[in-house]
């Protein structure tokens, strides 16, 4: 098997096959630059013409984490929550990329409508102990669900279901769930409410792979290096726009002078300044480019107009690719390991 994995060429990316989340990242990964070709609706497989070395599994999200994990897939994208509650023993999975940017949703504590007095996980400890049995959860994050109960010192026990769990507090088989949530509709129309608190992780879409297959074999961690430069550079580009504007100057030195003296028009390195030819002024006229953040539009249109810009044109940012991203350093630096952490969370709201 080891050996296979040394030699081996070509890998295998598994995505989600059905529902919000596939269409998402169908969707997310046509948008990064790998267009996933599927030829056959009915079909759990299909190619990406951009990188002809990696076939595409589509997959359940679960599944995804545990052929990953189990090295029968090398790659795949999942919600966290899933690399969370089924990560397994240390070491066999590592988080390339923690934020893809959509998939999110929280992992919710969620009571019925009815305890008007249960808002709060203090709420919650003090129903409990006037409950005559352990607190039954429904939930199918038995791993996380459970450690946040142990923590908190609240008696519990576990009901778990394959169906939709949101019906279970109203057909008597738990008292109450956690589940993931996203718009917290679902809640509302099975009159159960969240906990102020109980938010026990936030999640969003992941991009994981086998630990060993990369430390391993050259040409997978080539093919990781691949990937996470498209989806970063999609996703550092998503955030810019490219301004153009023209403005009067003596010389290039004397515009960026300018441009250097306000605050947030500087550009990746910083502007890149052109002679513009015109036919008929006796004035030196430049072309300049930069790119900023995307909430700094106003802002930076204000600061240009501020130094004398005029017809200032905006262009989406499609990528940015950098020298080498952060996160495949991050990622050598696992495998060499320099860093023990494996799995990056996603940023947690505050
Ligand atoms: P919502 O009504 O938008 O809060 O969605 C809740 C329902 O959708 C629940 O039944 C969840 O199991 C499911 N769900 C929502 N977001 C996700 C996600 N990112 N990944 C998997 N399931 C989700």
């Amino acid at each position: 098997m080891l050996s296979d994995q040394k030699q081996k060429d070509s890998f295998r990316i598994s995505i989600p096959s059905k529902g919000r989340l596939s269409e998402d990242c169908f969707d997310f990964m046509a948008a990064s630059g790998l267009k996933i070709y599927k030829p056959n609706p009915r079909q759990y497989e299909a190619s990406l013409p951009a990188l002809p070395q990696l076939n595409v599994l589509l997959q359940r999200p679960t599944d995804i984490l545990t052929s990953v994990r189990d090295g029968s897939v090398d790659f795949g994208i999942t919600g966290y929550d899933v690399v969370a509650e089924h990560q397994g023993k240390e070491g066999e999975l590592i988080i390339l990329h923690e934020a893809l940017g959509f998939g999110g949703c929280s992992l919710q504590l969620a009571v019925p409508e009815s305890w008007s007095d249960v808002n709060t996980i203090a709420d919650l400890k003090d129903f409990s102990r006037r409950l005559n049995h352990p607190l039954r959860i429904g939930t199918k994050y038995k791993n996380l669900v459970g450690e946040f109960f142990t923590q908190q010192k609240i008696p519990y026990s576990l009901v778990s279901s394959e169906g939709t769990l949101e019906i279970a507090p109203a057909i008597g088989y738990a008292d109450m769930i956690c589940d993931v949530v996203s718009s917290g509709l679902t809640l509302r129309d099975n009159r159960l409410k969240p906990l102020q608190d109980g938010k026990i992780l936030e999640s969003q879409s992941v991009l994981i792979a086998n630990y060993h297959t990369l430390q391993q074999n050259p040409q997978a961690l080539a093919t990781a290096r691949i990937l996470i430069e498209y989806f970063e550079a999609y996703l550092v580009g998503k955030q810019k726009l490219a301004l153009f504007a023209n403005m009067r100057g003596d010389s290039p030195q004397a515009i960026a002078d300018r441009i250097f003296s306000s605050t947030s028009i500087q550009g990746l390195q910083g502007p890149t300044i052109s002679p513009v030819i015109v036919k008929d002024d006796s004035q030196n006229w430049f072309a300049v480019n930069i790119v900023v953040m995307k909430d700094q539009l106003y802002q930076a249109v204000s600061e240009l107009r501020a130094i004398g810009g005029s017809g200032v044109i905006v262009l989406p940012v499609s990528y940015v690719f950098d020298e080498e991203p952060p996160r495949y350093r991050r990622l050598l630096d696992v495998l060499q390991n320099k860093n023990k952490n494996k799995t990056q969370t996603p940023p947690q709201e505050e």
